[in-house]
């Protein structure tokens, strides 16, 4: 008997982190692309600190949180000494938060309307530190989700980079949790690629492989890691 034998005990992170690895890998091979073109993004929201020092001594850096005061209170005590961290904004941001987002995060993937860009470019101008900015688009046009609706996705990336001058180098999106997210997918990437733009953030646990299959450079990747989430 081995009590301890991974059958009958939960799965640490560490071997949470390496199945999603190669899962990952799995999932480029069969798309017959070079895992280096896809990023592993964790989502760290409402993890406590022992899992983030497990998930960084795996290796891990490149993180994302859902809410700035939340993220702040994570990461800023740990940012001076780790190096190569990179923390991505993923939830939806009020322009009153726009500066202090602009102060930790270096990328804000959820850019949705002009009245943001304008805030995202003033803080950026007062901080001297310009984020990389991804628009979210609401594909499945749902009304209580965030991002712009499809229809008006190049308006405001034309906008974003044109009139505000941000560094707008990606999309991401969150399809509906009832649907097949593959047509999701497909619609993003084709914005994407309308546009000249070449970062795809999407796909979460339960469809980052088939994100993988269509395009996704990043995939934001929580429960898969850290097991189920605490409830805030
Ligand atoms: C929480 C969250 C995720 C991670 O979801 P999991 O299903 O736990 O992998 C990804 N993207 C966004 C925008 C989230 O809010």
């Amino acid at each position: 008997m081995t009590p301890s034998s991974p059958a009958s005990s939960p799965a640490s992170i560490a071997e949470r982190v390496a199945a999603v690895r190669s899962r990952i890998d799995a999932a480029c091979h069969a798309a017959g692309r070079d895992p280096a073109s896809v990023t592993l993004t964790a989502v760290s929201k409402t993890q406590q600190p022992e899992a983030i020092d497990a998930i960084l001594a795996t290796g891990q850096r490149v993180f994302g949180e859902n809410r700035v005061q939340e993220a702040q209170g994570r990461w800023t005590d740990r940012l001076p000494a780790l190096q190569g961290l990179e923390l991505r904004l993923i939830g939806p941001l009020q322009t009153n938060k726009a500066e202090d987002a602009v102060v930790l995060f270096d990328v804000i993937e959820t850019l949705d309307r002009e009245k943001l860009a304008r805030a995202l470019a003033d803080a950026a101008a007062k901080q001297g530190r310009a984020p990389r900015v991804l628009v979210q688009v609401n594909t499945g046009a749902e009304a209580q989700k965030a991002g712009v609706l499809p229809d008006a996705a190049d308006a405001l990336i034309h906008a974003a980079r044109q009139t505000y001058g941000l560094n707008v180098e990606g999309l991401m999106c969150i399809p509906p949790a009832d649907e097949d997210p593959a047509p999701h997918f497909d619609l993003l990437k084709s914005i994407a690629s309308h546009n000249g733009l070449s970062v795809l953030s999407m796909g979460m646990s339960g469809d980052f492989e088939a994100a993988i299959g269509r395009g996704a450079t990043h995939v934001r990747v929580g429960t898969a890691l850290f097991g189920e989430r605490n409830r805030p």
